[in-house]
């Protein structure tokens, strides 16, 4: 498998979700160029001390529109991003801009748990 750029971003309400995630699957992701924004990747790098993730800012503070700009450039293979969809987000523009630029770049987005398992299973081997 080529080295794949993955970027991970969880809501407030999924970073338990998201860090058992990375720990289920931290071999798989270990061989893989990761970014995260900046609370998310302190969480999950508390939680996989193997894993080297480089962490952008935090996704309130302009971290959603750093991994955006990413996609725009090509840099990025596929988001992992765990949206809370019941609870509102002071930087929901940039939220929506993020989900945007994977749409239109057409890169691989699992939004929740469900569709995160099936897309890293798809990364093995
Ligand atoms: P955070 O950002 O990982 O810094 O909390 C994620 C987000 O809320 O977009």
């Amino acid at each position: 498998m080529e080295k794949l750029t993955l970027a991970l971003v969880a809501h407030d309400a999924k970073k338990d979700d998201m860090a058992h995630f990375a720990a289920t699957h931290e071999a798989i992701l270990r061989p893989f160029t990761l970014f995260a924004t900046g609370t998310t990747g302190g969480r999950i790098m508390e939680r996989c001390p193997t894993l080297s993730i480089t962490r952008l800012k935090s996704g309130p503070l302009g971290g959603d529109q750093q991994i955006g700009a990413m996609i725009a450039e090509g840099k990025i293979d596929a988001l992992f991003f765990f949206v809370d969809p019941l609870s509102p987000h002071p930087h929901d523009v940039d939220v929506k801009a993020l989900m945007r630029l994977a749409l239109v770049y057409n890169i691989p987005m699992a939004l929740n748990l469900a569709t995160a398992e099936r897309l890293i299973a798809s990364f093995k081997d």
